[in-house]
């Protein structure tokens, strides 16, 4: 038989009428008038009572102060329970509370904070730690390391041998000495946050004269990431300095406008064909004027 089922359902009738007990309590607990007017009574099993009375406490809109009170059996006292302050139908309640790291967003991450990865974090996966026994057609494999030093023993006129570095230091020459590295789901979802910023999609890159594949500022990474995006290092572009994809591509393209040509003035014209006569001094002061200033009417030409 389930609980519920042995309650009474109508409210054992010496603690229902207990209500300036449950009051007192309730005053008790609250600060000095708080407590407002009895609301209600509930039951809550056989001889135990809950009375609710209002909280008139203006931080506490809707809650109700919840005073329970009970009996023993075949007793004619009634005895306070407990008393608690909850919560009502139309109460002012706080958020659900969420986890960080649901909470978190990009940006958040200040200086001086850790930010903590889970050790099933998707985004990643195991690297190569060199516990690992590698493949035998792997060139760190012993296999492979035999098969270089035979070859290396039938060089006669060879006299100093390279020494084969340990697999572990060709990993970490390598850069694949580390615990984790980017798993398949973090470099595609990656690449899918880095599409959306700087993507062929965006209006820069839809009004773009041409893409960043042909741009002279794009910067190749390597890996397979490369074969998508690259760095943009034109400064006066709005991607200076960030990963955009090959198909993304901005007014700044190296290609897209030439500088027109600054202006340059007409070449002098020479006539050869008629000469002008210059003075090499002043004329002196006669009054008169020279035949050679005089206008071609005064001289009696026509
Ligand atoms: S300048 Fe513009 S087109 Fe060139 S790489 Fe940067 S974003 Fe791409």
């Amino acid at each position: 038989m389930s609980a519920a089922t042995t309650r009474s359902r109508t409210p054992d009738r010496l603690c229902a009428e207990a209500v300036d007990l449950a009051r007192a309590a309730a005053e008790e607990a609250a600060a000095p008038g708080v407590v407002g007017e009895h609301v209600s009574v509930v039951s809550e099993g056989d001889r135990v009572v809950t009375h609710f009375f209002e909280c008139k406490d203006p931080a506490y809109r809707g809650w109700r102060w919840a005073v329970t009170v009970t009996r023993a059996s075949r007793a004619k006292l009634v005895t306070l329970d407990e008393t608690v302050l909850l919560p009502g139908d139309d109460a002012l309640l706080a958020p659900e509370w969420v986890p960080w790291s649901e909470r978190l967003r990009p940006g958040d991450l200040g200086p001086g904070d850790l930010l903590p990865t889970e050790a099933d974090d998707l985004r990643l996966e195991p690297g190569w730690t060199g516990e690992d026994a590698p493949p035998p057609n792997s060139v760190v494999s012993e296999e492979m390391a035999e098969l270089v030093e035979a070859e290396d023993a039938d060089v006669a006129d060879r006299t100093v041998v390279p020494v084969r570095g340990s697999i572990t230091s060709v990993a970490e020459e390598l850069g694949m000495r580390r615990a984790r590295v980017l798993s398949r789901y973090g470099l595609h979802s990656a690449a899918d946050r880095w599409d959306e910023g700087f993507g062929a999609k965006t209006p820069m890159a839809q009004a773009a004269p041409a893409s960043c594949v042909s741009c002279g500022f794009l910067v190749a990474i390597g890996g397979s990431l490369g074969q998508a995006f690259g760095v943009c290092a034109n400064e006066f572009s709005p991607a200076d300095g960030r990963l955009v994809s090959l198909s993304y591509g901005c007014g700044g393209h190296s290609e897209a406008a030439v500088m027109p040509k600054p202006p340059r003035p007409a070449p002098p014209v020479l006539d050869s064909m008629a000469s002008d006569e210059f003075l090499l001094r002043p004329a002196p002061d006669t009054g008169s004027v020279p035949v050679s200033d005089l206008p071609p009417s005064d001289l009696g030409h026509s």
